[in-house]
């Protein structure tokens, strides 16, 4: 008999479960509370021919056959970009990242965090428990007070010393003393950046490499699930909608679908509960002047500018804008546990605008043509203190009762497109081969 196999969310992961399953002879059914696919990676239209995504999405994947699939579906229509991100402190422009390149930082400053940074090698220190003692073993007291630590409770909104250093990977870059000093007395400094260049699709913002991913899928959208009973193996939708299936893959953020779950113990429920994730508002804002920055991505650590990222999609693709214009995205994070978002996203449109004249990005005669406001709930998860043992017993009951997870909310990780893709066809492997 065919298996039936159901796919909860349609964003990344969920494609990357649908296209493990292309090739089975199984029943496959994706299911999104919205009325579209994409999830996170839905690009959007606004008035006058502006393309913003939710949150500024680029693909640099390092995986040749996500690249190839990517090119594929975009039939080879995309911009390749080099790279280049900078970083503003109290009325200053920096490479990123500021490490390596404290040119023009003030003179007293430098000399603190370059003596802090070489006697550096010459301490034993115990390993780091947390992120900000990571920090200040790799750059010293100094440099971690002034940056790091400041841009962690912006942009994470809990200090470091919340925070485990598992998720670090090659994000925080960690120099010689040679690559410090030199960065302290030239601004002419090696691209050490992670990411050197990235794809963008050319046309219809980042969603543009999704389309050929849902050929032949069968869809079901304003399907909100919320029950899932594991016994019966059946899904219950908020649209009244029940459905058997034989096996599951969900992408649903941990901390909704747990509750959903049917006879989900009090432990379970209360390590779900437990995790932390972000939310961005995004401030999308159109302004008729053309090419207002030098970087793709900007970082800001004054904690009394409000937002702690700007992207600029006009940099991404020519077709993100009218000629002669040029667009960014501000992103200003909260979150449930740490720092709630008590307003609406609207709140923050003139206070970005504000500050954005205040840092000399626009100017205040600029005109601008399009200004808009939007939340995502999960954007970044926080590696807080409580997530991994959390995290162990979330993962191991829905292992338990036959439920596959995957994407970033399922697996719960600091995870990039790619990775959520090819999360959700380990998660449709997984479930096959139980079936
Ligand atoms: C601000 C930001 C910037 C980023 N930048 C980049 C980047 O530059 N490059 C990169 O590669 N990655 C980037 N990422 C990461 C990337 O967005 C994610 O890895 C990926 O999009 C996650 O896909 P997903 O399918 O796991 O989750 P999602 O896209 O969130 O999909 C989950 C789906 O589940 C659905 N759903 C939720 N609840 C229910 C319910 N009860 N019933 C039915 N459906 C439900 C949702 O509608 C959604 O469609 C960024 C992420 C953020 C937040």
């Amino acid at each position: 008999m065919t298996k039936k196999i159901a796919i909860l969310g349609t964003g990344m992961a969920g494609l990357g479960a649908a296209h493990r399953l292309r090739s089975e002879s199984a029943d496959v059914v994706m299911f999104d509370k919205h009325t579209s696919y994409g999830g996170v990676t839905t690009s959007l239209q606004l008035p006058g021919g502006f393309t913003f995504d939710h949150g500024p999405h680029v693909s640099f994947t390092k995986d040749e056959r996500i690249q190839q699939l990517l090119a594929d579906n975009v039939e080879g229509q995309y911009e390749t970009i080099q790279y280049y991100v900078n970083n503003y402190w109290e009325g200053r422009w920096m490479t990123h990242p500021v490490q390596n390149n404290m040119h023009g930082l003030p003179v007293d400053l430098i000399t603190t965090i370059v003596c802090e940074f070489a006697a550096l090698a010459q301490q034993e220190r115990p390993s780091p428990v947390n992120y900000e003692e990571w920090l200040r073993g790799s750059y010293g007291d100094t440099f971690t007070q002034t940056f790091p630590m400041v841009y962690t409770q912006k942009y994470h909104t809990t200090p470091a010393a919340n925070m485990t250093t598992d998720w670090i990977g090659p994000r925080m870059y960690r120099p010689s003393l040679k690559e410090v000093v030199h960065g302290a007395l030239t601004k002419a400094t090696a691209n050490i950046h992670y990411v050197t260049h990235f794809r963008y699709p050319s046309r219809g913002g980042f969603m543009s490499y999704l389309h050929k991913f849902t050929e032949g899928v069968q869809f079901q959208f304003g399907h909100q699930l919320v029950k899932l009973r594991p016994k019966e193996r059946r899904l219950v939708f908020a649209n009244g909608v029940e459905t058997s299936y034989d096996g599951v893959v969900s992408s649903i953020p941990l901390p909704d679908l747990i509750p959903l779950i049917e006879g989900a113990p009090r432990e379970v429920q209360d390590a779900a509960h437990k995790l932390a994730c972000t939310t961005v508002v995004l401030v999308n804002i159109g302004v008729a002047r053309a090419d207002i920055s030098p970087a793709h991505i900007s970082y800001f650590y004054d904690p009394q500018i409000v937002f702690s990222r700007l992207s600029f999609p006009y940099k991404m693709s020519p077709n993100n804008m009218p000629a002669g214009t040029s667009s960014l995205q501000a992103e200003l994070y909260f979150s449930t546990k740490y720092r709630p978002l008590t307003t609406s996203p609207e709140q923050f449109i003139e206070p970005v605008i504000r500050d954005l004249v205040r840092c000399g990005v626009l100017d205040a005669n600029d005109k601008i043509l399009v200004k808009q406001a939007m939340k995502l709930d999960y954007a970044n998860i926080i590696f807080d203190l409580d997530r991994s043992p959390a995290l162990a017993i979330v993962h191991g009951y829905l292992t338990e009762i036959g439920v596959g997870y995957c994407g970033r909310y399922g697996d719960w990780g600091y995870m990039w497109t790619d990775e959520s893709f090819k999360s959700g066809e380990r998660a449709a492997e997984t479930v096959l081969k139980a079936l």
